[in-house]
């Protein structure tokens, strides 16, 4: 848990290092230090997977500031007042949401124009609350973004779904703070509703489930109705290890939560210190999974959320005397690319899917041309203020 929370040297690459360690030692103003970091933030891919240029959808003419929709049942929504969070971890792919630069931040601060493409588009059934952390608002602020999907006019949105980190920061968010009550009265209504609402909690390391106060925490959501889904990225340095994951699912399981995703480590910020390479993360992975109960079996991965949409690294392969690696995508831009099989060139070293060559002397991924046609300017407008 330090080094999820502490910045650690390594974080940065030596050369960035040396820039502002040298302006330290010169006694550099506030100004041009944050100069300096800015540069660097520019420098680490601040919206990996075309997140800002793909995937704000347009209505009406207008993109729709603040939301996210890539897959076709889904849309993410960056409440505003949800920017921020009970903690800043340091492998955190939404850091952009954090430095102060607006033309990177991604906010959303009502959703009249929501709910409007919400009806346009039946086939939505999910709204994912995102941030920062959603949780970080107060309850009165919340209930103003969640009620407007309660109404009979989306009875499309069939699941509330808010992504959260508080379970680990801040339990007390479900337990003693000013508006708790008011905190589960609000799942309680969405229950009442008629919808589903699942809590995307993300647990790094089993540590973080073993206080009183987590556990009470997670009996307090579920009593009010919600399902406890997990996920974590694989983190070098904080838990690249086969046991970890085993004790980490056997724990939600025993506390009823529901292992859901094994993200790799995504390319942005200090993805060189984080990263575990594809085939290892296969392995640690599978390690896990062979050795836990069916019951923690539901959680799929290792995963990669990328351009083209989310990635697994399914086995390693030997097919006529080549050594592959296996994939598949569990979501894609496409939805027709999902579950077909494709398979890439064996590379021990590859963090990432666009390090992998595909196998068998093909020139490009099956779903390579698709993609580019999607992404041509024209269907999604790029350039944004
Ligand atoms: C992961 C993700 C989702 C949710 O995908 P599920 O597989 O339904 O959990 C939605 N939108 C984006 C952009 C995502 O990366």
């Amino acid at each position: 848990m330090f080094i999820t929370i502490f910045p650690q040297k390594g974080m940065l690459r030596e050369e960035d290092y040396q820039t502002m360690a040298g302006l330290f030692r010169a006694g550099a103003d506030n100004q041009a230090i944050k100069n300096a970091a800015n540069q660097i933030r520019l420098k680490l891919n601040p919206h990996p997977a075309g997140q800002q240029e793909y995937n704000t959808p347009l209505f009406e003419g207008k993109h729709l500031n603040g939301v996210q929709h890539k897959y076709r049942q889904t849309i993410l929504l960056f409440p505003q007042q949800g920017q921020n969070c009970h903690a800043f971890c340091t492998f955190c792919f939404r850091w952009p949401q954090f430095t102060g630069i607006e033309e990177l931040k991604i906010a959303s601060c009502g959703n009249h124009r929501l709910s409007a493409y919400i009806k346009s588009h039946p086939e939505i059934t999910d709204v994912l609350i995102t941030g920062g952390d959603p949780l970080i608002m107060k309850t009165k602020v919340l209930a103003g973004y969640i009620e407007p999907f309660l109404s009979p006019e989306l009875s499309n949105i069939t699941t509330i779904r808010i992504g959260t980190r508080a379970l680990s920061y801040w339990p007390y968010r479900f337990l003693t703070d000013n508006d708790s009550e008011d905190l589960l009265n609000l799942f309680k209504r969405i229950r009442k509703a008629g919808k589903h609402l699942a809590f995307m909690a993300q647990f790094n390391h089993p540590n973080e489930l073993a206080t009183e106060e987590v556990k009470q925490a997670i009996a307090r959501i579920q009593e009010a109705g919600a399902i406890i889904r997990t996920q974590s990225p694989l983190l070098n340095h904080i838990n690249a290890d086969a046991n970890i994951w085993a004790e980490m699912w056997q724990k939600q399981v025993s506390l009823n939560c529901i292992p859901y995703y094994m993200f790799i480590a995504r390319n942005t910020g200090a993805q060189h210190y984080f990263a575990v390479p594809l085939v290892e993360a296969l392995e640690i992975f599978r390690t896990a999974y062979k050795s836990v109960s069916g019951l923690c079996r539901t959680v799929r991965g290792p995963s990669m959320s990328c351009l083209p949409g989310k990635i697994q690294i399914t086995g390693i392969h030997e097919i006529y005397g080549q050594k592959v690696i296996g994939l598949q995508m569990l979501q894609g831009r496409n939805p027709d690319w999902v579950r077909r099989p494709f398979f890439a060139e064996y590379d021990e070293n590859a963090t990432w899917y666009t390090e992998l060559k595909p196998a068998f002397g093909e020139e490009q991924f099956f779903f390579s041309e698709e993609l580019d046609q999607i992404l041509e300017p024209g269907e999604f407008e790029t350039g944004f203020e």
